[in-house]
């Protein structure tokens, strides 16, 4: 893996997990992204979209989804915190990782696949942007 040191293989990890570790994970993990699903649909219809098929969503469940996103989030992390210790010691350090799942990662600006520069950029060097390229070496 090029640029910005090495990366966090999920891959890898999931593979080394004892299984009750990854059973714990996965059912946090499906919870959390159902609970991403209503958020997005929530914030759909905060910036004006039109309702989901089910109508507006009543407060009582805006507010619970809410609390359930930080809630599980935070088990998410001490499982894999209890799980993996050496993860959280390397992400608390002076050469923190990113993950492999983001794929190519300019060294300069940070954009990726996923998010590109403004302006538009393409991939000069492994992990070298076209937006950066311009403006001399990294
Ligand atoms: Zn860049
Ligand atoms: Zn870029």
């Amino acid at each position: 893996m090029t640029g910005l040191g090495p990366r966090i293989d999920g891959a890898l990890i999931w593979q080394e997990l004892p299984e009750v570790d990854r059973t714990a994970l996965g059912i946090v993990a499906v919870e959390l992204a159902s609970v991403l699903m209503l958020q997005h649909r929530l914030n759909r219809e905060d910036m004006g979209a039109a309702p989901a098929a089910g109508g507006l969503l009543a407060p009582a469940v805006e507010r619970a989804a809410g609390t359930a996103e930080f809630e599980l989030q935070g088990v998410l992390v001490a499982l894999l915190d209890a799980a993996r210790p050496e993860i959280l010691s390397v992400q608390a350090g002076p050469d923190p990782r990113l993950p492999a799942r983001l794929g190519r990662i300019c060294r300069g600006c940070g954009c990726s696949q996923a998010d590109a520069c403004a302006e538009g950029c393409t991939w000069v060097e492994p992990d070298l942007c076209s937006a950066c390229a311009v403006l001399g070496p990294a």
